[in-house]
């Protein structure tokens, strides 16, 4: 297997004979060894492969050539596209092996016949003319598709109310009780996936998958003799959110409207339930309403003396109750409202088990809403041992790799998180030539982070390099405050003073933002949150990278503070053995947007003093690639004009 790996990533190898523009890259090479060897010997490797080296063949290779079962898994959709669609076709035919694949994504992206159905018949009332629109083009697409995958009908918003009333939850399914249950997309998607030598999927259907509690049917793992999860530094969040039980407002309103529904479909002139499911929608809004004057996410502690809070979620409890006893009367009058009861049933207990939770348990209950909704949560503190136990329900092989995974070159933090013993590790630095294309720029003077007018410093501390770098620039935030008080700032400014075009997050869709700042060519782009990650720009629409702080979680998270609490009892320092490692692997990630190309070059501007002031401040310079550091703007002017 080595021999014919080492011949087809070499210079006449069949990735250069049919690849167009494949360079080999000794990285790559090396690592596609290990990962055979790994698979071979059915054990478990934890790699970093720096931007650049090339990952994604550097594990395509080997699997594909291995003749194992293979689930892929990496972060989030797009990238599962790109993988399914482009890298995984492309690697499969420069090799020429006849290896069936298959995309599965969660079941919210596949269109359900029975709820479209049910929703035509019931003369669902729509309050706007839209969704009666794409109701119609719902229907007349569902006539033609194959895949049944939502992605198709890209002419309808993915944020329009139209797909939750004809796409299924797992509380929702009917299952094999489905009159639709043979045409089904969700079961055709499943049954492929079966059928398949590699398996793509995101971490999100992974855990989901894994998660007795939101319903996972933990039938994806049980075949597979290797797992590989791309973009690994994510799956310890992602996990804890399936690990964890969650109730939204959703769930609760949906479970009401599908009630009055399924009365209508199945038990016509029963108007009890309508009445009780309208109730319970009224209980769900003055829920939201009580939460009062608390931050949008804390912990439930914030909210036990509110009295009007608790006196609203009894009542809902009892609404909820109340329709729960009267879908039990008419269940088996039809599929539908037997499924609603089984729903009613569920959320009854969750929301019991909320209210009745004792802390001490190794998880935190929190909440959090927003403007039209609210959830309650039971986060657990810690996912190592539950992932653990998946782990070993089977011997096989679990490949993690991400380009951000190590700190100072250590994968203590990484392992502890999920629990992982000993497994074999390695790191590829990336084959990119910092030293002579990138600097790294920390400015004097700048007030700590925690000064009330620091964005506005950060601001006129970026405008002199906004300058030297003719726009170009992505500007990213810690918070969405900040990012805020910078648009406000910069879009106040003059032409002639900010003579780039400014493109802010959430202005539009996020690929919509992007493709407009690799047309423009000189825009200066305000990120936060997403924008840290997942975002390739290449060549010299983006020259300049600027963070403003060093991005520790904010301290009043619910669940990062219950963490801190937690890893004190274990006498761990939560400080150096949790949230300084996070931040290191989350700058990493914003750093990594600037150099993505061999000809890339470019400007990395960190704001935060901490950074050279305080003595943690190594740790994150000794986690990044090694390039020239300055001080001096003049340094920064000498850059920039050795590039013109
Ligand atoms: S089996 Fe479930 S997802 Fe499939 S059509 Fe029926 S209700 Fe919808």
């Amino acid at each position: 297997m080595h021999a014919k790996i080492n011949q087809i990533f070499s210079k006449d190898g069949k990735l250069s004979q049919n690849i167009k523009g494949f360079a080999p890259r000794e990285a790559q090479r090396e690592m596609a060894l290990q990962i055979a060897t790994i698979v071979e010997k059915n054990e478990d490797l934890v790699c970093e492969a720096g931007t650049g080296t090339g990952k994604t063949f550097a594990y395509l290779v080997p699997i594909l050539l291995s003749h194992k079962k293979v689930i892929l898994s990496t972060g989030t959709k797009p990238l599962q596209e790109q993988l399914f669609f482009r890298d995984l076709p492309t690697v499969r035919k420069a090799l020429g092996v006849p290896v069936q694949t298959a995309l599965l994504k969660g079941r919210a992206n596949y269109l359900c016949r029975f709820r479209l159905d049910n929703t035509r018949q019931s003369g669902f009332l729509f309050n706007d003319l839209a969704s009666v629109d794409h109701l119609e083009r719902v229907h007349e697409w569902a006539g033609r598709t194959y895949s049944g995958d939502i992605a198709e009908l890209s002419e309808i918003p993915e944020r329009a109310s139209i797909w939750s009333q004809v796409t299924s939850t797992t509380d929702n399914c009917l299952g094999q009780h489905c009159p639709d249950y043979e045409e089904c997309f969700v079961v055709k998607a499943r049954r492929e996936a079966n059928d398949a030598d590699i398996l793509v999927i995101n971490h999100h259907l992974l855990f989901a998958d894994m998660s007795l509690q939101t319903g996972g049917l933990g039938e994806l793992l049980p075949g597979a003799e290797v797992v590989v999860l791309d973009e690994a530094h994510q799956l310890a969040e992602i996990a804890s959110n399936f690990f964890g039980l969650r109730l939204g407002s959703r769930q609760l309103l949906d479970l009401a409207k599908d009630s009055a529904q399924a009365e209508v479909l199945e038990a016509e002139g029963n108007a009890d339930i309508t009445t009780l499911a309208t109730e319970m929608e009224a209980g769900i809004r003055d829920v939201r309403r009580a939460f009062g004057n608390v931050p949008e996410r804390g912990s439930w502690q914030l909210l036990e003396k509110n009295k009007d809070f608790q006196e609203k979620l009894e009542n809902l409890k009892s609404q909820l109750d109340g329709l729960e006893a009267a879908l039990e009367k008419i269940a088996e009058r039809g599929k539908t409202l037997e499924n609603c009861h089984r729903r009613a049933e569920e959320l009854k207990t969750q929301l019991q088990f909320i209210l009745q939770f004792a802390s001490g348990d190794e998880r935190v209950r929190w909440y959090e809403y927003y403007n039209q909704g609210f959830a309650l949560n039971l986060t657990p503190l810690s996912v190592a041992n539950q992932f653990q136990e998946y782990r070993e329900t089977q011997k096989r092989s679990w490949i993690f790799t991400s380009a951000t995974l190590s700190v100072a070159e250590d994968f203590q933090h990484f392992c502890a998180q999920l629990g992982l013993e000993n497994p074999h590790s390695q790191r590829w630095e990336s084959p990119f030539d910092f030293r002579h294309t990138a600097l790294m720029y920390v400015p004097q003077d700048l007030p700590q982070p925690s000064q009330a007018d620091y964005t506005e410093k950060v601001i006129q501390a970026a405008l002199p390099v906004l300058k030297l770098s003719e726009g170009r620039s992505f500007l990213l935030f810690t918070s969405y405050r900040a990012l805020q008080i910078a648009e406000d700032i910069l879009s106040d400014m003059s032409k002639q003073d900010f003579p780039w075009p400014l493109l802010v997050q959430g202005q539009q869709p996020r690929a919509e933002l992007l493709s407009q700042f690799r047309t423009l060519g000189n825009a200066v782009l305000l990120g936060t949150g997403s924008f840290w990650e997942g975002v390739d720009v290449r060549g010299d629409a983006l020259s300049c990278v600027i963070i403003d702080k060093l991005p520790f979680a904010s301290p009043g998270d619910p669940v990062l503070e219950a963490r801190i609490q937690y890893l004190r009892e274990q006498g761990a320092n939560p400080f150096f053995d949790y949230q300084l490692p996070q931040a290191v692997i989350a700058l990493k990630q914003g750093a990594g947007r600037l150099i993505r190309d061999v000809s890339d070059r470019g400007l990395l501007m960190i704001c935060d003093p901490r950074l050279v002031e305080k003595s943690y401040g190594r740790t994150f310079l000794d986690s990044l690639p090694g390039m020239p550091k300055t001080r001096y703007l003049d340094v920064v002017k000498r850059f920039f004009a050795q590039f013109k």
